[in-house]
């Protein structure tokens, strides 16, 4: 049994996208007034969509149209197909509250176990399944793909770190789904506790953050011959499990026979040029609840033009590199904090854990400091020498002049959440 799509080529997949495109945007406007308002606004019918490309003449969505539906925003059937809801976790504002049909539920779950598919996993694997469990979707998602995967699903949440260790022994767990902070923090534990040889675990499913290269190394480095597969994922799209990376791990394949993906520039919302960065824009060809259209998802990332060397007709897009709204705009320069982490984690003897500072001095000129950890077993006489490439590097790759100041290994606080890495004190 296999979850991956039946195309062999890429006109088969781009004729299944084109259908799956009409049928969303006559659904939408159909059965939402706010499609119905915001594509007549634009000037332009479903019907007059007969090309992928003719998808950009379309308006671009974005989360305040879900904030202000609140309670059942965008709903495009009626209450009594909606089998469920979840909503983001997010604590300022309303929620984003999305609905599910049986239909939507069952897409996620085949999508989300192709990704177990992906990640080379079998019926005899053990899933122990460490993230949240609520309205929000990464716990319900995992667990669900698993099952329909046929996996052993071990739905333990987050947190406990005792119990997580005491899981992997008795019940010899060998796949890992988590942030990428609790992969850290879990990897220390297991060195630091002696239990290498005492589990079976083989690979670690990570995602729900921005994570760094030299946070996954250290992973890596800690787990010996783990192997890590990054995860994406959001509440409007679904959940996590809309793609994974493959065996290769060159990139993100996405399902694109469940959405389209567009890259613009975040600031002028033109396309950008092929493989540049930019924000991640996406468009549902199924969802029946809560279809999305030009969804303005704010996440950061590059298509990687071509195929994939394991031979999956599945596109891909990079690691997700940050969010547009995060982007630090410092003495006029576009800064994005993925930038700093891919820098960072091209360099020896830095830790996986930093932060960035930025402050404004009484003549109002603003100053840029990273802090970043040393890296475990390096002594602190090469503090200086890690300093001055760490400021090189920043200068030569992102065009500006930053302080850097290296810390004790571990002193950057650790979360099993996301760990907050820029801190802007310019408008305290
Ligand atoms: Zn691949």
């Amino acid at each position: 049994m296999t979850f991956m799509p039946s195309f062999t080529t890429e006109e088969e997949l781009r004729a299944h996208q084109l259908q799956g495109l009409q049928w969303t945007l006559g659904h939408a406007y159909d059965h939402a007034e706010y499609f119905r308002r915001s594509f007549d606004a634009a000037g332009v019918k479903p019907e007059d969509v007969r090309t992928l490309d003719d998808l950009r003449r379309l308006p671009l969505l974005t989360a305040d149209a879900l904030k202000d539906g609140y309670p059942f925003p965008l709903l495009s059937v009626p209450m009594a197909e909606v089998v469920r809801i979840h909503a983001s976790s997010g604590t300022t504002g309303k929620r984003k509250v999305l609905s599910y049909t049986q239909k939507d539920i069952d897409d996620w779950a085949d999508m989300f176990a192709r990704c177990y598919e992906m990640a080379g996993l079998t019926r005899e694997d053990r899933v122990q399944i460490a993230v949240g469990y609520g309205v929000w979707t990464a716990g319900v998602g995992f667990q669900l793909g698993c099952e329909r995967f046929g996996a052993l699903a071990i739905p333990i949440g987050p947190g406990n770190i005792d119990l997580q260790c005491r899981f992997l022994q008795d019940f010899q767990s060998t796949v890992l789904c988590c942030t990428a902070s609790m992969g850290l923090l879990m990897a220390e534990q297991i060195r630091a506790r002696g239990l290498r040889d005492k589990i079976n675990l083989r690979k670690i499913i990570y995602g729900s953050e921005r994570s760094s290269d030299a946070m996954r190394a250290r992973i890596s480095a800690l787990l010996g011959a783990g192997e890590l597969y990054d995860i994406p994922g959001m509440t409007e799209l679904y959940g996590p499990g809309t793609g994974l990376e493959c065996r290769m791990h060159d990139g993100i394949h996405y399902w694109a026979d469940y959405y389209l993906v567009e890259i613009i520039d975040p600031v002028t919302l033109e396309p950008v040029a092929e493989g540049e960065m930019g924000e991640m824009v996406v468009t549902t060809l199924r969802k029946e609840a809560v279809p999305l259209v030009r969804y303005r998802t704010r996440d950061l990332t590059r298509l990687i033009p071509g195929r994939c060397a394991c031979g999956s007709i599945l596109p891909r897009h990079d690691r997700l590199l940050g969010r547009s709204d995060d982007m630090i705009i410092f003495r006029a320069v576009n800064i994005y904090p993925g930038q700093i982490d891919e820098i960072l984690s091209g360099l020896e003897n830095v830790g996986s854990e930093y932060q960035i500072h930025l402050t404004r001095d009484e003549a109002g000129l603003d100053h840029l400091t990273i802090k970043i950890e040393r890296e475990e077993g390096v002594r602190p006489d090469a503090d200086q020498s890690i300093a001055v490439a760490v400021r090189e590097a920043v200068k030569n790759q992102v065009m500006v002049s930053a302080a850097v100041e290296v810390v004790d290994y571990g002193s950057l606080p650790r979360s099993e959440r996301k760990s907050k890495r820029v801190f802007d004190h310019r408008f305290e």
